[in-house]
């Protein structure tokens, strides 16, 4: 018995996906990771599952799933492997949502249906090569052209960007104004047959070695202008916006990984025999054992307690921020212990824990960095204490 009370429902979701995890993912995680290699086949299991549509409505053929079903399945998902995480989380956060939120009926009866069943992977790219955590001053250019908006610049980071066919790119529509922030910028929807959209640069990665990373240059590409999202001028508050849910997805991912690395200390402590005995029978590593699964219990009570804001339209920016910034940091300490439990063995790749390690630090780094997380926190608590005469209850 855990400390969330779920629903039959929920437990049913969270059921297939441990079961779909232990089955598929966790077997062949390593050989992925030393290969690098994007698993095209374990994304059509998992369309079939329903988990490419979790957040996706039923009337366009996805589950319609709530916010805590779709992060307990991105969870157990990230247990069995953390990459196969990432391409969901991202997929169903970011460019579905987006679709779904600010899309006219066209672009939505269009593409998600598609995406919902898998055939469409989604992608979404903010980043740029000089524009990170100041997404504000993203520089790729739209300018208007009769029927089409032509897009110039950079777009780097972009998570199976080579995979996806579907990719909600923020570009700078208001080019005779320089102000940064939210104003100018707007959201299109890209495919990769464009002319002038090339990919270029793969990333070569500390870790999530088997989810590619892309930079994409927009040349003179020319993008019919039924493919602009909602209201130009708007893109950027659009994505920041569904940056509040991807952060839930990118904390529900950093507990699987940190799931992943408690289960194989757990059983590695009690097969590792030093002195004469078993590892587990030394204090010192069982209070590591203990102090890693409360703050996994930690966080993801907070992570669970947000999205049950969420669910009931609560808006949930300090809460997402605060649950993102938690659950990575865990991860990051959590498999950190784990390589230590391990000894020399952790620290080589006969065993999975370094490679959790690896993958747990980019989850402090993107959809917003830890620093990043705690402005937002400081910002939304400091302006919630000045609506509540400085007391601040939850
Ligand atoms: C594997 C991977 C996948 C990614 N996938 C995507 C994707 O699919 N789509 C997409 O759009 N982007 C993606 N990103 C990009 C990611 O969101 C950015 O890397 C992240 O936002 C940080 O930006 P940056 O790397 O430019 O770092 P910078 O913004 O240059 O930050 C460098 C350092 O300075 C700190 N810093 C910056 N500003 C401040 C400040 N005001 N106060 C205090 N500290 C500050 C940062 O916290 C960091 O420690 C991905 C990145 C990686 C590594």
């Amino acid at each position: 018995m855990g400390l969330l009370h779920l629903t039959d429902t929920q437990q049913e979701i969270q059921r297939l996906a441990r079961d779909y995890a232990q089955r598929e993912l966790t077997p062949l995680a390593g050989e992925r990771d030393r290969e690098s290699r994007f698993d095209r086949a374990m994304i059509t299991q998992m369309a079939e599952l329903g988990f490419l549509g979790m957040l996706i409505p039923e009337q366009y053929e996805g589950l319609g799933l709530d916010a805590q079903s779709y992060l307990l399945a991105l969870e157990e998902i990230a247990v069995g492997d953390a990459t196969a995480a990432v391409t969901l989380s991202v997929h169903n956060s970011l460019p579905t949502q987006m679709i779904l939120n600010f899309g006219n009926d066209a672009q939505r009866q269009t593409y998600l249906p598609r995406m919902a069943r898998g055939e469409w992977l989604g992608a979404f790219a903010l980043s740029e090569p000089e524009a990170g955590s100041d997404a504000g001053s993203l520089r790729t250019q739209a300018v208007r052209d009769g029927d089409h908006w032509v897009l110039n610049g950079t777009k780097a980071w972009v998570s199976h960007g080579n995979e996806a066919q579907v990719i909600l790119c923020m570009a700078r529509t208001d080019t005779a104004d320089a102000r940064r922030g939210s104003k100018g910028i707007s959201t299109f929807i890209l495919t990769p047959d464009l002319p002038g959209f090339h990919l270029t640069k793969k990333e070569n990665k500390m870790g999530l070695r088997a989810s590619p990373t892309l930079q994409i240059v927009l040349d003179n590409c020319r993008v019919p202008a039924d493919r602009l999202v909602g209201e130009e001028g708007k893109g950027l508050t659009y994505a920041l916006g569904s940056l509040d849910h991807g952060r839930l997805g990118i904390a529900a991912q950093a507990v699987g990984i940190a799931r992943a690395a408690l289960e194989a200390s757990a059983r590695y402590m009690t097969e590792r025999k030093q002195f004469g005995k078993a590892i587990a029978e030394f204090q010192a590593i069982q209070f590591k054992l203990a102090d890693m699964a409360t703050r996994i219990t930690a966080a993801r009570t907070l992570l669970h307690t947000a999205a049950a804001a969420k669910e009931r339209g609560e808006r949930v920016t300090r809460f997402s921020s605060m649950a993102k910034l938690f659950a990575t940091e865990t991860a990051m300490w959590v498999t950190t212990q784990a390589v230590q439990i391990y000894g020399g063995y952790g620290y080589v790749t006969d065993y999975p824990v370094e490679r959790h390690m690896r993958d747990a630090k980019v989850t402090e780094i993107y959809e917003g960095t830890s620093e990043i997380q705690r402005i937002v926190i400081a910002r939304e608590t400091l302006a919630a204490a000045a609506a509540a005469d400085g007391s601040l209850p939850d």
